[in-house]
C-alpha cells in the first residue's frame, strides 16, 4: 500500500539496528519512508524511521501492522524464525523471501547448499556428543579444527578451537546442541563479497581485507593486497552462487582466503558490518543497492573511488571516536549510532577513512587507541 497519493513508497524493516539506520538513512535519499519494528523503543533505526513500532520480533500483530504499513517488507538480522516470516511473505511483499534465511541460519544446512551451489568450503562434519565429535574431528583431518553451534552464533560466540584431544572436553558445554565441527583453515587473510540481485541483474561490491579482533570485525581495508585475478574470482563465484540459489535482495559472504584457495565461511541475507566504508568509499553503497532493489529501482554497478579503511567502533572505543569526531578530519566519516547503553564489545559505531592505506592507518590508529 502507497500512505500518500504522492507515489511516495514505504519500506518496512524488521530490526532497527545500526544496519536498519543506515538503511533507512539511503532510503529517505531516495525519496522512500520507513516503518521499523523492534523491541527496543531507541534502538538506532527508530531515531530516523518515519514510524517505529515497538514489538517483539514475534509479535504477529505488529508484524501484520509492519507489512500493512509498508510497500515492501526487509529484514536486518538473520534470526527471524520461519514461523514468523513464512506466513507473511505468503501475503505480503517481502521479495527476499524466506529461502536465504533459512539457508543460513543452520551452519551445517549453510554449507551444504554453498558445496550444492559449487563454492569451496572447509571440511565439516555434524557433531552432538562425545561419539560424534570424535568422528567429525576424524572427519575434518584432525587438529586444529573448530567446533560452532549451528545456529544463533555470532561474532566467535559458541566456538571452540580444537587443538588436541584434550580440548573435546571444552566441548561438553554444548552437547545436546547441534553442532558442527570444520577443519580450520591456516587462512592469508579473510574478505567477503556483498552481492546485490533483482534477478535480472546482478552487482558486486569490491573485495576487501577483514580483519577480526577476539573473534568481531575490526578493520575492513580495500582494496586488498591480491592479485585482480583473485578479487575478479570472488567477484564472479559470488555472483554465480547468489544467482544459483536464486536469491534476490543482498547478500553478504564471507570466505577465508589461503594462497589461491577460497573457502566459504558464511553468508548473510542483509547488509554487512564488512560493507559499511561503501557508503563513503564507493560510488554506491550497499544500504543504496539494498533500498534501489526493494524500490524496484535499476542497480548500480558499484566502483571503488578511493583507498579505505573501516575502523569498527566498540565501546571501548567510543572515547577516541568521540575525539576523533570533534577534530573534524577530512575525508574520515565517523558514524556513531546512538546506542543508549555502552559495553565494552558492543559495536556504536565505526569510523571510515578514505584515501587511507592499511600501511599508514596501522601509524595513526598506534598513537591513538591502545
Ligand atoms: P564465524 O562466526 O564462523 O565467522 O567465525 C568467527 C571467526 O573465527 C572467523 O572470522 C575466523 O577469523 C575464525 N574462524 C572461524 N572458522 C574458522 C575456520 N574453520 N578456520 C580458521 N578460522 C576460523
Amino acid at each position: 500500500m502507497t500512505i500518500n497519493g504522492a507515489g511516495v513508497k514505504t519500506i518496512g524493516i524488521i530490526g532497527a539496528g545500526q544496519l536498519g539506520l543506515m538503511l533507512a538513512e539511503e532510503a529517505h535519499r531516495l525519496g522512500a519512508r520507513v516503518v521499523t519494528l523492534d523491541p527496543a523503543a531507541d534502538a538506532p533505526a527508530a531515531r530516523v524511521a518515519d514510524e517505529h513500532i515497538v514489538a517483539a520480533y514475534d509479535d504477529r500483530a505488529a508484524l501484520e501492522t509492519l507489512c500493512r504499513h509498508s510497500d515492501v517488507v526487509t529484514y536486518e538480522f538473520e534470526n527471524v524464525p520461519g514461523e514468523v516470516l513464512v506466513p507473511l511473505v505468503e501475503r505480503y511483499n517481502i521479495p527476499q523471501g524466506f529461502q536465504p534465511l533459512y539457508d543460513s541460519q543452520d551452519r551445517l544446512r549453510e554449507k551444504r547448499n554453498a558445496v550444492k551451489h559449487g563454492l569451496r568450503t572447509p571440511r565439516f562434519a555434524p557433531a552432538d556428543d562425545r561419539a560424534s565429535l570424535e568422528a567429525a574431528v576424524a572427519e575434518v583431518g584432525g587438529y586444529p579444527c573448530v567446533f560452532k553451534t549451528r545456529t544463533l552464533g555470532y561474532d566467535g560466540h559458541g566456538q571452540v578451537v580444537l587443538h588436541s584431544a584434550e580440548d573435546l572436553s571444552k566441548v561438553e558445554p554444548y552437547f545436546g546442541t547441534p553442532g558442527i565441527v570444520e577443519e580450520f583453515v591456516a587462512f592469508d587473510f579473510e574478505t567477503s563479497a556483498i552481492v546485490v540481485s533483482d534477478g535480472r541483474q546482478t552487482i558486486c561490491f569490491p573485495v576487501g581485507r577483514n580483519i577480526h579482533r577476539e573473534g568481531i570485525l575490526d578493520l575492513s581495508i580495500v582494496p586488498c593486497e591480491m592479485s585482480d585475478a583473485l578479487h575478479d574470482r570472488i567477484v564472479a563465484q559470488s555472483k554465480r552462487f547468489m544467482e544459483a540459489c536464486g536469491y534476490r535482495g543482498i547478500l553478504a559472504i564471507e570466505y577465508f582466503v589461503r594462497g589461491e584457495e577460497i573457502y566459504f565461511n558464511e553468508m548473510a541475507p542483509r547488509p554487512h558490518n564488512s560493507g559499511h566504508w561503501t557508503i563513503e568509499g564507493c560510488s554506491t553503497n550497499q544500504f543504496r543497492e539494498l533500498a534501489r532493489y526493494l524500490l524496484g529501482l535499476p542497480l548500480e554497478e558499484p566502483r571503488l573511488l578511493a583507498p579505505t579503511v573501516m575502523k569498527n567502533i566498540l565501546g571501548r572505543d567510543l572515547e577516541a571516536a568521540e575525539a576523533i569526531a570533534r577534530e573534524a578530519h577530512a575525508d574520515v566519516y565517523v558514524h556513531l549510532y546512538g546506542k543508549s547503553e555502552c559495553r565494552p564489545k558492543r559495536k556504536m559505531g565505526h569510523i571510515t577513512f578514505v584515501k587511507m592505506t592499511a600501511g599508514r592507518f596501522a601509524e595513526m590508529w598506534a598513537k591513538r587507541f591502545a
